[in-house]
């Protein structure tokens, strides 16, 4: 297209030349909802020298060349939505007219734009199991980085559009983003959701200390789980607080002294100290309207013995992961893996979940999902790494939350000692079976199948064998370690319960 229109050029000559659009998109090049004081970002590209305008007449300036690669007759506008501006889902219009031309070339934008209005709030509600919530546009082979995860059924107040991402707003100054296939829009005339606390209550069961907090709606919420001291931060966002009690019943073992601040008008923050150094997970979700967050407790002997340990072999089927030169598949190499560390574990008496025992096909949502189900203890993900430079070798482990840091640490320490290189531990890891705070977990990139070296070692049934008895290994550092750390001492004055 931009040869056509250079010849086009030559040959006309600027005497006689017509304003021509070569092309005119917003930026970026996506349909989008827009609120007063977002801006409108668009580019043309069209005949230099001219005079160009969009959504009737509001001016798109030309950049110099050394600002558009060299290039001439590029223009750029901004319109920032004002109170009051209506478009629904309209194309944008544009025009350019040189001072010769006797009428303007005009254009559409493919991209359609909403300006939504403040005085009807668009609302939307989780749906599934596995909706979350991302902290801006960004995408690549993991998805766009994740905030966090919602229970089904919460309410969002979106506030834009762009692309399949819909942004909600979450507190005065506190956005994110949601996918749109994780969330159904409501019809117009509701109510921005927001909420007073109830009073709390905190109490135990036989397996996990569990805190209440009622509110008069599903609003959403983020949470991190802090190490040194081990403190479990939940805020709600749009809740103001009425809690005038917080009951703490009997039973309670792992919850230390917790209590809430108002950290802004509409960001109410739990704040949940754990009595052991080392957390075992939590899970966060509604029942009705009240917030329910359960904390796991430490397993009762932290020994291999009786520990239930989730194994994941990644990939399988159709989804065959990385493949070596030599024709390696990935998907057969963590099965065989897995399999070998399954008799190790079980041997030493604990007790093994699979995500998979054959060359079947599971989808990473389903694997989350059924293991929230059988509610491992821990969950060890077997993988292997792949580079486009064959000359890139090494053992890696990967984890999400720092919490569950001793875990990924652990494996591998005992990982390199099998003689891998160390290729690094790598934290904030944006994989699915990273995401879950129900129980520490972690991912382990044996090594690379790309490298022939690794290759090699990771083929043969010894090597694996060593791997599985390392890897056995690691969890009973883990083990031992968080068995040396113990509770923490500013509770040693309380009754001693575990
Ligand atoms: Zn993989």
């Amino acid at each position: 297209m931009r040869l056509v229109g250079l010849c086009w050029l030559l040959l006309a000559g600027p005497a006689h030349a017509q304003s021509r659009i070569e092309s005119a998109e917003t930026v970026p090049a996506t349909n989008q909802w827009l609120q007063p004081g977002d801006r409108l970002q668009v580019r043309l590209q069209g005949t230099p020298g001219g005079q160009a305008t969009f959504l009737g007449t509001h001016p798109l300036t030309e950049l110099p060349p050394a600002q558009a690669g060299g290039r001439r007759g590029i223009y750029q506008g901004t319109y920032v939505v004002r109170p009051g501006d209506t478009l629904r889902n309209r194309a944008i219009s544009f025009a350019l007219l040189l001072p010769t031309d006797s009428t303007r070339a005009t254009a559409r934008s493919r991209s359609r734009v909403r300006f939504l209005s403040p005085d009807e709030p668009q609302l939307a509600v989780t749906k599934g199991p596995l909706a979350y919530l991302n902290y801006g546009l960004g995408e690549d082979r993991l998805g766009g980085a994740k905030l966090g995860y919602l229970d089904s059924l919460v309410t969002l107040h979106v506030t834009g559009m762009v692309g399949s991402q819909y942004r909600v707003r979450l507190a005065e100054n506190q956005t994110a983003w949601v996918p749109q296939e994780v969330v159904r829009l409501l019809p117009p005339g509701g109510f921005v959701p927001t909420s007073l606390t109830g009073s709390w209550s905190v109490a135990g069961d036989s397996l996990y200390d569990t805190v209440q907090v009622p509110l008069t709606a599903r609003l959403p919420y983020r949470s991190e789980l802090l190490t040194d001291p081990t403190t479990l931060v939940v805020d709600i966002f749009g809740a103001t607080s009425n809690t005038n009690w917080i009951t703490q019943r009997d039973g309670i073992r792992e919850l230390g002294d917790v209590h809430y601040q108002q950290v802004q008008p509409d960001v109410f923050r739990l704040i949940l100290p754990l009595r052991h150094a080392q957390a075992w997970g939590y899970s966060i979700g509604y029942r009705g309207n009240t917030l329910v967050i359960k904390v796991k407790r430490p397993p009762a002997n932290l020994r291999l013995r009786g520990l239930t340990v989730a194994l994941d072999a990644g990939h399988g089927g159709e989804n065959v992961g990385a493949t070596s030169a030599a024709g390696t598949q990935e998907k057969d190499l963590t099965l065989a893996i897995a399999q070998k560390l399954r008799r190790e574990l079980e041997k030493a008496g604990a007790r093994v979940l699979m995500t998979r025992e054959t060359d079947a096909t599971v989808d990473n949502g389903y694997r989350v999902l059924l293991l929230r189900q059988l509610r491992p203890d821990l969950l060890i993900s077997l993988h292997a790494n792949s580079s486009a430079n064959p000359a890139v070798q090494g053992t890696s482990t990967f984890y999400r939350y720092v919490a569950f840091r001793p875990l990924a640490w652990a494996l591998y320490e005992q990982m390199r000692s099998t003689g891998l290189k160390g290729f690094g531990n790598v934290g904030s890891f944006n994989f699915g079976l990273n995401g879950p705070t129900e129980y520490p977990n972690a991912l382990v990139e044996t090594a690379f199948v790309s490298n022939a070296e690794d290759e090699k070692r990771l083929t043969d049934p010894q090597f694996q064998q060593q791997l599985a008895e390392r890897l056995r290994a690691g969890l009973e550092d883990f083990l031992k370690a968080t068995r040396a750390k113990g509770p923490r001492g500013w509770l040693l004055h309380e009754p001693a319960r575990n």
